[in-house]
């Protein structure tokens, strides 16, 4: 547990290694925190949360633009840790810092604004109350992040977490988890006196599920449908509440008169950018027939310029995980045995494309696959390496039914000549965020809610939505003046209710 206050003691002793996913070189030791460990840590969140909650927005907005500013000076030495561990390029992971301080910075701001108490009409039967809501903080938010964007994704959660009033106890990936030790450090030195109110357990599913069971008062979960299926058990219980940011199989539709250089440019950089590690990226393309093969031609051109490594050249880095490589080879290999065409990568991919990079180690070059069957992994399973399916449609309707037909639903993409068109085309998109003339587009936008449904999951994070997620709605009546006829009396007599009655009768049937 990161620790820079009072509390000394662990009874951790097991560690395991971080390393650079690129070599394999090793990187640091972390304990593997067991769930005495995590217990203790949402004990001391729960202590620590109940002063933060208690503090007015004003003070936790400055105590949380601090860390902001603190996160904005030391963005180099965060960005490094990022890129080492998960292996992507520096550049990369400085995007990735920007994207987040833009959110936390949001978050700090709104939250008093967002969740300020507000009252509402009460009707006639309680015409002699006042009545409002306010948003309580839940207590101890427990966060479960993936290694992909180890500082991106898991702030949507942490941030506004705090922002709303919680502690937070967070478990990064075993993956990245110097990454996550390292913003809760920049927590305690940008916010001291709150010893407690973030602290980072590392380890892996075992630390994860103790998290789970720990009895925090939300677990946010981000990773994989099928870790979710087995988190969202164990929260069951103890009616833990649970939000599941998952996978996706995103896809862009092109229309017939769409800009095909700024669609083909936007599809390479969302279906390859971080090695295509990305839960939003595209995976999918559905391009009306008029259009397809000049489509293809330019998604090719740009991609096959691109190079996989470590040097300064590299457009992107290693799979992180070993053995995503094999994922991305049955994908691959599915498609082409099922009668897809490769006009870049193929058979031989995953595979070096840089020849001073290790051949068939964990970096692939980039596969563009056309015509691919619809039933093939390719098109309904997350590949989460850097591929990208491209398939012609007859129309727009195609493209959209073959877009909701995915048993995820994150994000899409529109590519249409026309604004408006576009933004109808989105409208009918069963998913839970979408960019036209863009992609990814609504992650740099603080203030709109993320996430999705199906295989996605299901809540949101970000935005107002995602402050409100990290509490719970308290409804306040107050009694201003005593009722005319009080229907909550035994004193009433009963020929007032039975007035009080036909009263509400006559009301509900006028017209
Ligand atoms: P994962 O499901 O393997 O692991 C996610 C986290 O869960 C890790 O911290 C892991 O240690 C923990 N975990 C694993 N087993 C557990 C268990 N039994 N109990 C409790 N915790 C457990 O996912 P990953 O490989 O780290 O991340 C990649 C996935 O995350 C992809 O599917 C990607 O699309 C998704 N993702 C989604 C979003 C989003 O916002 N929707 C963002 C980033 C990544």
């Amino acid at each position: 547990m990161t620790d820079t206050g009072t509390h000394r003691r662990t009874p951790s002793t097991a560690t395991f290694t971080s390393r650079d996913p690129a070599t394999g070189r090793p990187l640091a030791e972390h304990p593997v925190h067991g769930p005495e460990d995590v217990a203790r840590a949402v004990e001391r969140g729960r202590a620590a949360g109940v002063r933060w909650a208690a503090l007015p927005a004003a003070r936790r907005r400055a105590h949380l633009l601090s860390w902001k500013r603190l996160l904005a000076s030391e963005l180099d030495a965060v960005a490094a840790s990022v890129a080492a561990e998960t292996g992507k390029p520096l550049q990369d992971a400085e995007l990735e810092m920007l994207l987040t301080l833009e959110h936390l910075s949001w978050a700090a701001r709104n939250a008093g604004r967002v969740l300020r108490g507000r009252r509402v009409r009460t009707g006639l039967p309680a015409s002699n109350q006042s009545a409002s809501v306010v948003h309580r903080p839940l207590g101890v938010v427990g966060v479960i992040g993936p290694w992909n964007y180890p500082v991106y994704t898991p702030m949507g959660s942490i941030g506004y977490a705090l922002a709303a009033g919680n502690a937070v106890v967070f478990k990064p990936s075993e993956y990245t988890p110097g990454t996550g030790v390292l913003l809760a450090r920049l927590f305690e030195r940008a916010v001291p006196g709150f010893a407690g109110l973030f602290t980072v357990v590392t380890g892996a599913a075992g630390t994860g599920a103790a998290l789970a069971a720990s009895g925090v008062d939300k677990l946010a979960f981000t990773g994989s449908p099928g870790t979710a299926r087995k988190v969202m058990e164990v929260c069951a219980r103890s009616l833990t509440p649970f939000l599941a940011e998952c996978g996706g199989k995103d896809a862009v539709l092109v229309t017939a008169d769409a800009d095909l250089d700024a669609a083909a440019d936007a599809i390479v950089w969302g279906a390859l950018g971080n090695a295509g590690q990305t839960c939003a990226g595209v995976e999918r393309v559905y391009a009306v027939r008029a259009v397809h093969a000049r489509l293809c031609d330019r998604v090719v051109e740009r991609a096959r310029a691109l190079r996989p490594g470590t040097g300064p050249d590299a457009a992107y880095g290693p799979l992180t995980m070993p053995g995503q490589g094999d994922v991305v080879r049955r994908h691959v290999d599915a498609a082409l045995a099922a009668g897809a065409g490769a006009p870049l990568g193929g058979t031989d991919a995953p595979g070096s494309a840089d020849p001073a990079e290790p051949s068939g180690g964990p970096f692939v070059a980039p596969v563009v696959l056309v015509d691919v069957p619809e039933d093939c992994p390719a098109m309904t399973e997350e590949t989460f390496g850097p591929t990208v399916a491209i398939n012609a449609v007859a129309d727009v309707d195609e493209a959209v039914r073959r877009t909701n037909a995915s048993r995820y639903a994150l994000g899409a993409a529109v590519f249409c000549g026309s604004r408006r068109e576009g933004a109808a085309i989105a409208s009918r998109l069963r998913a839970g965020a979408v960019s036209v003339n863009s992609v990814l587009g609504f992650a740099a936008v603080p203030a709109l809610p993320f996430g999705g449904s199906g295989d996605s999951g299901f809540g949101r994070i970000h935005g107002a939505e995602g402050l409100r997620a990290f509490t719970a709605p308290q409804s306040v009546t107050v009694r201003r003046f005593a009722p005319p006829v009080d229907l909550t009396s035994f004193a009433t007599p009963s020929a007032a209710k039975a007035r009080a009655v036909a009263l509400t009768r006559w009301l509900h049937t006028r017209r």
